[in-house]
């Protein structure tokens, strides 16, 4: 190996610095335990950092005792979680990125003007089931080109879609594409809803796999954004590995060039311990960072905890 090259932008996006900062904010307002509903942020060691210092992640509202604080993770909740949450006199502190609560306010337009709801996105994801449960109307979810085909409504249907924010352009694109197709009516947003740190570290993946023999993506295995980064690699022909850290690295059959990113979720310092590795096995490799998009996005934490 030879070169070792890194994307940019790469990591942290300004959605999941706001959610850590939160819960790190409201352990040193309020003190341990502060809990968590789900991982704040799809990454094994953010969560286990915050773990460490008193965070309490749970899968459910009904394990937390009452009057205790609960956040809601950054890829927010449904209505049904928010009205547990307060019959449970539980005070919440909500951590769900802005970007995210922009798509519950479209859906719930669509509803109030009784459209036809198709959300584009991960069955199952947390941000759909959120994004879902904000409307009593039914969802209609769908993953894929063949979901799309097979949606049993009338064409005359009046459509109105929504995306996950963590997707695949391409992939989203051609969705969009086949519901025009499809629906004589439909309506969407203006840009589709991929948020910009995807679409800026899509972008640069793109432009990574052109110098790469192989891409390491940092990020953990439940990350979506993260794995789009590495479908997208490997949809350039490129070998791409979602790692979760050094220790998922197998140094065999690397190539000449290594191309390393991140997920929006994933900590710099672990791209750091990813380069320190490769540099060990291949001591005197160039480091190159590569010119992309500067990012200055910052989100206003929620009230309360400034
Ligand atoms: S990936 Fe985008 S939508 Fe998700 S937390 Fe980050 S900024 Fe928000």
């Amino acid at each position: 190996m030879k070169q070792i090259i890194l994307a940019k932008p790469r990591g942290f996006c300004a959605g999941v610095e706001r959610a850590i900062a939160v819960v790190e904010m409201a352990l040193r307002k309020y003190g341990p335990p502060i809990y968590v509903r789900h991982e704040i942020v799809h990454n094994k060691h953010v969560v286990a950092r915050l773990r460490e210092r008193g965070a309490v992640f749970v899968d459910e509202l009904d394990e937390i005792p009452k009057d205790s604080i609960v956040i809601f993770s950054a890829h927010g909740v449904s209505s049904g979680v928010e009205f547990e949450a307060k019959s449970n006199d539980l005070k919440i502190i909500d951590a769900t990125c802005p970007l995210v609560k922009k798509v519950h306010h479209q859906v719930q337009k669509y509803e109030q003007s009784r459209r036809t709801i198709v959300l584009i996105g991960h069955n199952g994801h947390p941000e759909i089931e959120g994004t879902k449960g904000r409307v009593n109307a039914p969802v209609y979810v769908v993953e894929n080109m063949a979901d799309v085909e097979s949606l049993a409504l009338l064409p005359d249907t009046l459509i109105s879609y929504a995306t996950q924010t963590t997707l695949s352009i391409d992939d989203t694109t051609a969705m969009i594409n086949a519901l025009y197709g499809k629906f004589k009516e439909i309506q969407g947003p203006e840009l589709n809803d991929i948020c910009y740190a995807t679409q800026n570290r899509q972008r640069a993946v793109k432009a990574l796999a052109e110098k790469c023999d192989t891409i390491m993506v940092v990020g953990s295995k439940n990350s979506s954004n993260s794995n789009r980064l590495r479908d997208i690699g490997e949809g350039c022909g490129v070998a791409s590995y979602l790692i979760n850290d050094e220790s998922d690295i197998e140094l065999t059959s690397l190539g000449e060039r290594v191309g390393v990113t991140a997920g929006a979720s994933a900590p710099e310092k672990i791209v750091e311990d990813v380069v320190a590795f490769l540099l060990k096995a291949h001591p005197g490799a160039e480091i190159i960072e590569m010119t992309g998009i500067e990012e200055n996005v910052k989100f206003r934490l929620p009230n309360g905890l400034e």
